[in-house]
């Protein structure tokens, strides 16, 4: 099994035909809802692969909160532990695209931000039975340090987005960072070369090995003093949104079916090259069957 604890958003998006500055009205087109959020999109992606996940968090009580539910639920995630919270609403994110496709994202995180240790701990048995437990930054440290303190399985953590002030669990065995959250964490300018990135990572402490994300250049895998450098699957993308989280919900199922890292990684480069092919968060997830054959090819 695989614990996902995280975020849910309902993702509203609207186009627009630029982006407002301060005290200005843009007119935009017709708003689109999908579901979203970090945690949702990585349970969602795990499942989809094949994984058998449990999604940790929280939702309000609107309307909001039974399309996320349903959403989660249709792919097959548990939502047993996914606690409903009266008086705030669901955590939404407010997406203004225009033409070019350049987004600009509020991201309210209302119940989200109201995960806590005890919502942890009352998710342990299924914490300390996961093979994998994912974590991410859309919910407060306190709740993710409970959670790696409980995990029993491996603990995979997506230090995203990149918080200022957040504070890693103190347990983890996989960090997953891109090239920003990298730099944030290691206090460095954004790296760009394969070294530059290898020299930003060793600077972290804590987490036995660290896979970065590099977009179209694939990972770097980090794990005592080895070095792996594994490229991107040859594609032709056409929206990355949620590609990171592809990439993790997919790690999760590798390695929680016993794969090494270095197989999990690659494996999860196929998925995440996927998801890269198909508009969209949730709908661009890849099924199992199509990461099969891309690594076929
Ligand atoms: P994030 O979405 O968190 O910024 P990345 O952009 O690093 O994460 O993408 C995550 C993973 O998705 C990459 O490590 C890679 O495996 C895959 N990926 C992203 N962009 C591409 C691309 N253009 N071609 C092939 N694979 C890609």
């Amino acid at each position: 099994m695989i614990a996902v604890v995280g975020s849910l958003n309902l993702d509203l998006v609207t186009p627009v035909p630029r982006h407002p500055v301060p005290g200005e009205t843009v007119l935009g087109g017709d708003i689109a809802e999908h579901p979203g959020g970090k945690g949702a999109n990585q349970a969602v992606a795990a499942a989809r692969l094949g994984g058998q996940v449990a999604l940790i968090g929280r939702v309000g009580e609107d309307d909001a909160a039974g399309v996320m539910a349903a959403a989660v639920r249709a792919e097959g995630v548990d939502t047993t532990h996914l606690v409903r919270t009266p008086g705030v609403p669901t955590g939404r994110a407010l997406i203004a695209v225009d033409p070019s496709g350049e987004n600009s994202i509020i991201v309210s995180p209302g119940a989200n931000s109201r995960l806590t240790a005890a919502d942890c701990r009352r998710a342990g048995e299924v914490l300390s039975l996961a093979r994998v437990t994912v974590l991410q930054q859309e919910v407060p440290d306190e709740a993710n340090h409970a959670a790696a303190e409980l995990a029993g399985g491996v603990v995979v953590h997506n230090p995203a987005p990149a918080v200022t002030g957040a504070v890693p669990p103190r347990r983890v065995d996989v960090l997953v960072p891109n090239r920003t959250e990298l730099a944030a964490l290691a206090g460095t300018p954004v790296p760009r070369t394969i070294d530059e990135v290898a020299a930003a990572a060793v600077k972290l402490r804590g987490a036995d090995a660290v896979v970065v994300t590099l977009g179209g250049d694939g990972v770097l895998l980090l794990e005592g003093t080895a070095r792996l450098h594994v490229p991107a699957f040859a594609v032709e993308p056409v929206d990355t949104t949620a590609a990171g989280d592809c990439f993790c919900g997919a790690l999760a199922v590798a390695l929680a079916e016993g794969r090494t890292l270095e197989q999990a990684a690659r494996w999860a480069c196929a998925a995440a090259a996927l998801s890269t092919t198909r508009a969209g968060a949730q709908p661009s997830l890849p099924r199992r069957d199509e990461v099969e054959k891309l690594l076929r090819r």
